[in-house]
């Protein structure tokens, strides 16, 4: 077993981490910093600069002036060359970069490790694509030699707003394609969790990224990401995080019209039903949710299991959650790691006392984890609630924690109509054995991802994203490049 403590000390020794503005490492203008600290137990591992308003602008012309100067001339084939050199500085760094998240924001190691490795994918991936982007040559309705024609364009200045969950993978995925396509970005990572963005620029660096190619602003989401959203001089907004956060930034950026997309909130069900192979469907259902300790955007958090199989189905996914080992994210056996912060965790803490309150039943779970591996951080066990209507919060709100409310169904149309009944649209699974019923199920859906017979499955290739008020846009595939392109159409008079 490797010694990542070891490690985790030579990694973070409790000092200043400058950000990253136009190829310089620096403190913020006004010299305020943030601790970044470890969720795990509450260990200082760095202070980072605490960015606001100047800092945002002097990162928004650096990245104009790259976008204008040297990056314009780097061919297609010079951005796929760089984005491959920096899938293989991220390789050569893999257990670091890992290890920075699972210190920074408490995903266990094991999970980092094998699950986000596919940005490796998104490189490489982006790295094919930024020599396939062209325009057409159109006929039209003019008589005579006039030919038009269009090519495709890089929307400019790209302001990245990312949430603290998955640090590697939400960054990637937004400068992967923006550079393939020619942008340039500012990004502005959690105040929850900087460090491993700041790890990402370094390597980019090495890398040979050009100055103000990428710029990386930590700082407070009121404050340093509120004046990425409404700044005029920049071009895109790619946001994921809250729906509440998703409404103000598109009001913020309605100022000067630049455009948004959006990766927001869910509420996901997954419907599990009588011909499901329960053996598989268990572990998969129940790791929909807990994964991460629950803090997925795609959380499969209202189980709706046939009635037939109800009570076998929950009584398994709640001795499955009931075996799960929960610690540091260090130690390798870890399944649930820590909550994020004391607010989230307390958060999660007060559905777990509404669940009983409004009448649901607890399986399994239902309390904070306490222990003295556990101290100084904060930990929530694994939470199977059954006997909940549609109506409680627990099955209307987004929770962001390992909770997973149950609720029995009669029919496939009863099913289908009550898992739509949610202001979310981002993601659904379905178990069934009978290719008909998973068909239909898939189809009637209202979400931007359907998982049959399996949950999770997220790749380069494949896009991603919201319906309803998990948002707009999509990453992943060549849909993302769309977000970043223009089409410009040129017409002319031979
Ligand atoms: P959040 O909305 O609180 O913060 C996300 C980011 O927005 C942070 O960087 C924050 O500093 C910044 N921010 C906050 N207020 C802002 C403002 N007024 N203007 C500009 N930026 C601002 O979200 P979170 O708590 O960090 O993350 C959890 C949420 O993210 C959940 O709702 C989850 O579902 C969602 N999420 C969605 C996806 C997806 O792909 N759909 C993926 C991961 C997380």
């Amino acid at each position: 077993m490797k010694d990542w403590n070891a490690l985790a000390s030579d990694l973070y020794d409790g000092s200043f981490r400058p950000m990253f503005i136009n190829g310089k490492w620096c403190p913020a203008q006004s010299g305020a910093e943030m601790d970044a600290r470890n969720p795990a137990n509450g260990s200082l591992l760095a202070t980072v600069p605490q960015g606001g308003e100047a800092d945002i602008d002097a990162a928004v012309k650096a990245a104009r002036a790259a976008f204008e100067g040297p990056w314009a001339k780097f061919t297609p084939f010079e951005r796929q060359a760089l984005l491959l050199r920096i899938a293989d500085k991220f390789e050569a760094e893999w257990e670091r970069l890992c290890l920075s998240d699972t210190l920074d924001m408490g995903m266990p190691i094991q999970r980092t490790l094998a699950n986000s490795r596919r940005v490796l994918g998104m490189l490489r991936f982006y790295a094919g694509q930024a020599v396939m982007i062209h325009g057409q040559t159109i006929p039209n309705s003019f008589p005579g030699e006039i030919y038009a024609s269009t090519v495709r364009e890089p929307v400019g200045v790209v302001g990245a707003i990312i949430p603290w969950n998955a640090p590697i993978a939400g960054s990637v995925w937004k400068i992967a394609p923006a550079l393939a396509t020619g942008c340039t970005v500012v990004l502005k990572p959690s105040e929850e969790a900087s460090l491993t963005v700041l790890m990402i620029a370094r390597l980019m660096q090495e890398a040979g990224l050009p100055d103000g190619v990428l710029n990386v602003v930590t700082g407070l989401g009121a404050d340093a990401g509120a004046a990425l959203a409404a700044h005029a001089d920049v071009d895109k907004i790619v946001f994921t995080g809250s729906t509440a956060t998703g409404q103000a930034i598109a009001r913020a950026a309605t100022g000067t019209l630049k455009r948004v997309s959006l990766e927001l909130g869910g509420k996901s069900p997954v419907i599990v039903c009588k011909d499901a192979d329960i053996d598989k469907a268990v572990p998969v259902a129940a790791m929909s949710v807990f994964a991460n300790s629950g803090q997925i955007c795609i959380a499969g958090s209202r189980l709706f299991v046939a009635r037939e199989i109800h009570d076998e189905f929950t009584r398994r996914v709640a001795e499955f959650a009931a075996g799960l080992k929960i610690g540091q994210g260090i130690d390798e056996g870890t399944d649930i790691g820590p909550i994020i912060s004391a607010r989230q965790a307390d958060r999660i803490a007060g559905f777990l006392s509404d669940g009983p309150a409004e009448g649901a039943s607890v399986l399994t779970g239902g309390h904070r984890a306490e222990g003295a591996a556990l101290k100084g951080g904060h930990y929530i066990q694994p939470t199977v609630f059954s006997g909940v209507t549609d109506d409680m919060r627990i099955a209307r709100e987004e929770i962001f924690g390992p909770v997973i409310s149950a609720l029995p169904f009669d029919d496939l149309d009863e099913v289908v109509t009550r898992a739509n009944d949610t202001p979310y649209g981002l993601a659904a699974g379905v178990f069934s054995t009978n290719l008909g019923t998973a068909h239909k199920l898939a189809h009637r859906l209202k979400a931007g991802s359907v998982w049959v017979n399996m949950y999770h499955a997220i790749d380069p290739a494949v896009p991603f994203g919201g319906v309803k008020m998990s948002g707009y846009g999509r990453e992943g595939g060549t849909e993302h490049l769309e977000e970043y392109l223009d089409t410009k159409a040129i017409w002319i008079n031979a």
